[in-house]
């Protein structure tokens, strides 16, 4: 077993090092990950320029691949052939916070495991919702415990085609996880706000800020078992298709 694990926090963050740590115990792990961070990049594909490659070490001694590419790059560039060993699997986080609704065609984590799908391998995005402004040591614990798990399950089971899984693990110890539900994509709401500034020449610059996205708690959806103190695992598909509408459009009568 050959496990690809990448994320779009950079390869030097904590959380990936922890699922990687975990998914030794399932096989062979190769680890090529951004080298800075692509948080929000979505589904990203570089064309337009060449894509760097170095061989690193993460702080345990572990070897890596630092690509200056995007998540998704990474997951492409290993299954084009820059790593030659057949991958079986592709695992991206663990992120920090938690990827609920909307947030999943932003996230870098979410579409490097959506890149797996492209490649026919199965992909698992894991994410933990540690609060915001957390200022100790994010502890990966039990969303490592949790994503090796549920790897560990869909290679027993294996995934069905153009089906990726997005786990998000609640911020609580390991004895107060409730367990484990199976849900749909809930909505975020985004409290952005435009920040109009200038720079040193008077010229005027923007930057998106604001208070951080926050999740609507509805019952069976991927925010609502997190408020519950559930994980959550949302089975997408890249298949985007509004099909309760396409009755709708096709009485329009196009012409
Ligand atoms: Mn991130």
């Amino acid at each position: 077993m050959h496990i690809l694990v990448t994320n779009d926090d950079g390869v030097f963050a904590p959380g990936l090092q922890a699922l990687a740590q975990a998914l030794r115990d399932l096989g062979k792990v190769t680890v090529v990950a951004p080298d800075k961070n692509w948080s929000a990049c979505g589904h990203a594909k570089t064309l337009t320029r060449p894509i760097r490659v170095e061989e690193v070490s993460l702080a345990d001694g572990s070897p890596a691949f630092a690509c200056d590419g995007a998540p998704s790059d990474c997951v492409a560039l290993a299954c084009l052939g820059m790593i030659e060993e057949k991958i079986d699997m592709v695992v991206s986080g663990i992120n920090p916070n938690a990827n609920l609704g909307h947030d999943i065609t932003y996230s870098g984590t979410v579409t490097a495991a959506m890149e797996a799908i492209i490649w026919k391998l199965p992909g698992i995005a894991v994410s933990v919702d540690s609060p915001n402004g957390h200022e100790e040591p994010i502890d990966f614990s039990l969303a490592a415990h949790v994503g090796a798990r549920v790897a560990k399950m869909t290679l027993e089971h294996t995934l069905p085609e153009n089906v990726l899984l997005n786990v998000n693990v609640p911020y609580v110890g390991k004895d107060a996880l409730k367990g484990i539900q199976v849900t749909r994509q809930g909505i975020r709401k985004y409290r952005d706000k435009l920040l109009r500034r200038a720079d040193p020449h008077g010229k005027p610059y923007y930057w998106i800020g604001g208070d951080p996205p926050v999740g609507v708690p509805q019952a069976g959806t991927d925010a609502g078992a997190l408020a519950e103190g559930y994980v959550s695992i949302t089975p997408l598909t890249l298949d985007l298709t509004a099909y309760d509408h396409q009755e709708t459009f096709t009485a329009w009568n196009f012409t």
